[in-house]
């Protein structure tokens, strides 16, 4: 089961879109220098239809995106909620997927998304700012990925 320790607002994390960031935790992946740790453990409230459509319902037209932040434990359930959102919402709300694996999913989970990030945190390279980052950002077209990470360097200028 898919849990959320907080939500917000954001501006910079999906460029062009005001973005619902919903932070999941049970991240399996540990990276060392981990900028939020607690999202290490399986805590929080349950994220399912009912849960996500109520944080949807307070912000309405307000936001442009809603973007999953984690939940590498369980990309089938990310892909769900995030067909979820956008069925309810006709499609125009986008969705976006913050996740720290290297690897894309599957298109047959990709192709709910508009957005991903993929990547573990690599205090070295640095995150999505950093132009040594291992992190890339791709906007998805019908499950076909286009590289936008050099949107990213710019924000940081
Ligand atoms: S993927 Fe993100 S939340 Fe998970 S350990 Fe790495 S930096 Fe922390």
């Amino acid at each position: 089961m898919l849990r959320y320790t907080s939500y917000d607002i954001v501006f910079q994390e999906i460029p062009g879109e005001v973005t619902l960031a919903v932070n999941l935790s049970g991240c399996p992946h540990r990276c060392p220098g981990c900028h939020s740790p607690w999202l290490w453990q399986d805590t929080g409230e349950p994220l399912n239809e009912e849960s996500l459509g109520l944080l949807l319902d307070q912000y309405g037209e307000a936001v442009s995106c809603v973007c999953f932040m984690g939940g590498d434990a369980d990309p089938e359930a990310v892909a769900r909620l995030a067909a979820f959102a956008r069925h309810r919402s006709a499609h125009t709300l986008k969705t976006g997927w913050y996740s720290g694996n290297s690897q894309p999913p599957p298109v047959s989970l990709l192709r709910h998304f508009n957005y991903l990030k993929t990547g573990p945190y690599i205090e070295q390279l640095g995150g999505l700012t950093s132009p040594t980052t291992n992190q890339r950002f791709y906007a998805v077209e019908n499950g076909r990925l286009t590289d936008r990470t050099h949107l990213f360097r710019r924000i940081s200028l």
